[in-house]
């Protein structure tokens, strides 16, 4: 350090106490003051001259005890730093403050004074509260948000005994409002509907608002036997309709009602109103459904399901038993079709009818149809390298409409193939009629590129949409399948037989070989060799099985009176 100007440590310690900005003191053991700085007078508007020499000024509204409290620990010679404790200013208003201290020692170590810094935290405080009201506030409508109502189910859960429920309610279609609309009539909307919603519920009621047009209630005291009256009231309160932007709206609400089982979290209760208003919106859009503990359950199961699901590929927990499709004429396997089975961990082999509709759902299809794709074109290559019987099979493998949408399933089929080296046609997707009704863009294009890739499609199912033969031109099929439950009634429902046999017909007339699916009886068989059906496949012929039983049937002449082996491992259904 250079050498400093000639002034004294004292007069230098003079300076930063005055200029301090953060207030100081010091009081004696007698708890006269001795020093005051001007940042203490600021800030609690007592000058130096008022104070010094005084007992330290502290009215006397419960802030004293603590305050001799915390003067003689520090006496004691604990130095507090920066707890936070409540003052008050000269003229009364109160004052967050951050108190830190430091013992001042005589020369035999004795604590003779204490220097209190006091640091005004009171705005920060005051921002900290405004913070978190905000978290718990919704701007738009000024009602809580899900935080907000978690804190009062919260409380009301702490305190009272009384029967509680919590009403999840959306307002149907609200995207269409804002489209029709526009975003500030929709926020009038929601505005509106807020009001409407706090003044049709007791004063003690508190209502929320979740999130977009998610709302819910939540009831003290309800009487369980009179709450699908109280909550059907409330609902029709809100489809009233309203004026939005000098326009009447009419709106559609829908509701999910869970009361409170005992000693249940909050965010519980919430989540089970949530999945009562999920059930609504399938079963009863624009009413309301409460939840019952066996509609909870069968919600919770499909919840773990997919959860499982998501791994299952991965985990190598799927399986695929393959079914023979064999010529009309001659009864020979001339193909198989792979149909996946889910070996679950505890509930054993489940049928795709239990979990392909949720992997749609859930999106974990594609990993399942990449698995499928993979496995049963591999499978093919195996049998074909190790049996002659096996060298023209085809393989059919199910593809849902997620597969169709998605934009790499040309890739995943590619990469199959070439994975097994199969001859393109070797390999037939079957898509269902559905996929072409829903989504035709998407069902073309990914068609067109699939045929590009020279593999044989099928349209599966063929009879339980609306498609009509011609709608099917469109399309680059060269196989359809008639569905089973027409291939069930041929012979003994005079329409069935009309159709089936009006379908082949026309089938043959667009150039499409035809397969008939779920034939059981040597009638029906008869009747659709008849008819000129080129191929049949049912429990007839054969159940689907896994691979190691299915092998020793191919290119075998499957008769209904065979004594072929029967695949040991059936579905449980
Ligand atoms: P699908 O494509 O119509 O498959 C034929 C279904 O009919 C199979 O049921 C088969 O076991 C059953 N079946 C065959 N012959 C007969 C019969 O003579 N009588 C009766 N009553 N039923 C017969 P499964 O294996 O339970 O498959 C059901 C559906 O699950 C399939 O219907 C298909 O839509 C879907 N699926 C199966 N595997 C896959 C897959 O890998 N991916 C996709 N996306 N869907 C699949
Ligand atoms: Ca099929
Ligand atoms: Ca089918």
């Amino acid at each position: 350090m250079p050498p400093i100007s000639d002034f004294s440590e004292q007069e230098l310690l003079r300076a930063v106490v005055m200029g301090s900005p953060s207030a100081l003191l010091v009081v004696q053991a007698d708890r006269q003051v001795i020093l005051w700085n001007p940042a203490a007078e600021r800030l609690f508007g007592w000058a130096a001259s008022d104070v010094v020499g005084r007992e330290i000024p502290i009215p006397d509204d419960g802030a004293r005890e603590e305050s001799s409290r915390l003067f003689s620990g520090a006496f004691q010679g604990q130095d507090l730093v920066g707890i936070q404790v409540r003052r008050r200013h000269r003229d009364g208003h109160p004052l967050d403050v951050a108190l830190s201290t430091v013992a001042l020692h005589d020369t035999a170590g004795k604590v003779v004074a204490v220097l209190g810094a006091f640091e005004d935290v009171t705005a920060r405080k005051a921002a900290e509260a405004e913070l978190a009201r905000q978290a718990r506030m919704d701007d738009l409508t000024g009602l809580v948000n899900r935080q907000g109502l978690l804190e009062q189910l919260q409380q009301v859960q702490l305190s009272a005994r009384r029967q509680m429920a919590v009403i999840a309610i959306d307002l149907d279609h609200f995207k269409q409002v804002n489209d029709a609309f526009g975003y500030p009539s929709g926020d009038e909307l929601l505005g509106a509907f807020a009001e409407r919603l706090l003044n049709s519920v007791r004063p003690d009621d508190v209502v929320a608002r979740l999130e977009g047009a998610a709302f819910a209630v939540l009831m003290v005291g309800v009487d369980p036997s009179s709450l699908e009256t109280v909550v059907g009231r409330l609902l029709k309160s809100l489809t009233e309709s309203y004026q939005v932007g000098g326009q009447e709206v009419d709106i559609n609400v829908t509701g999910g009602v869970a009361l409170r089982y005992q000693r249940e979290v909050p965010a519980e209760v919430l989540r089970r109103a949530g999945v009562a208003l999920h059930y609504a919106k399938q079963v009863s859009r624009g009413s309301f459904q409460v939840l019952d503990e066996a509609l909870d359950r069968a919600f919770q199961d499909r919840v773990e399901l997919s959860t499982g699901l998501r791994g299952a590929a991965q985990r190598g927990e799927l399986r695929l038993h393959y079914q023979p499709i064999v010529t009309a004429t001659s009864g020979v396997t001339v193909g198989v079709e792979a149909l996946v089975r889910w070996e679950h961990p505890e509930r054993g082999l489940l049928s795709p009818d239990k979990f392909i509709p949720l992997a749609e759902e859930t999106g974990s299809i594609s990993a399942i149809g990449r698995w499928v794709l993979r496995q049963a074109c591999t499978m093919l290559r195996d049998w074909t390298d190790s049996d002659p019987a096996a060298a023209n099979l085809s393989m059919s493998v199910n593809l849902s409409v997620a597969q169709l949408q998605d934009r790499d399933l040309v890739n995943d089929v590619r990469a199959a193939l070439d994975h097994s080296g199969l001859a393109p046609e070797r390999l037939h997707l079957e898509v269902t009629e559905s996929v072409l009704i829903s989504d035709p863009a998407s069902a073309s294009r990914a068609l067109g590129e699939l045929r590009d890739l020279g593999v044989t499609l099928a349209i599966d199912d063929f009879g339980t949409g609306n498609s009509s033969l011609t709608a099917l031109q469109r399309f680059p099929f060269q196989v359809l399948k008639i569905d089973r439950s027409f291939v069930s009634g041929i012979g003994t429902r005079a329409e069935d037989t009309t159709i089936v046999a009006a379908t082949l017909a026309l089938a043959h007339g667009l150039g499409l070989k035809v397969v008939a699916e779920g034939v059981e009886t040597q009638a029906q068989a008869d009747l659709l060799t008849e008819d000129g059906c080129e191929e049949l496949q049912g429990f007839l012929f054969a159940r689907p099985g896994p691979a190691s039983v299915i092998r020793r049937l191919l290119g075998r002449t499957l008769r209904p009176d065979d004594d072929r082996p029967q695949p040991a491992q059936q579905l449980s259904a």
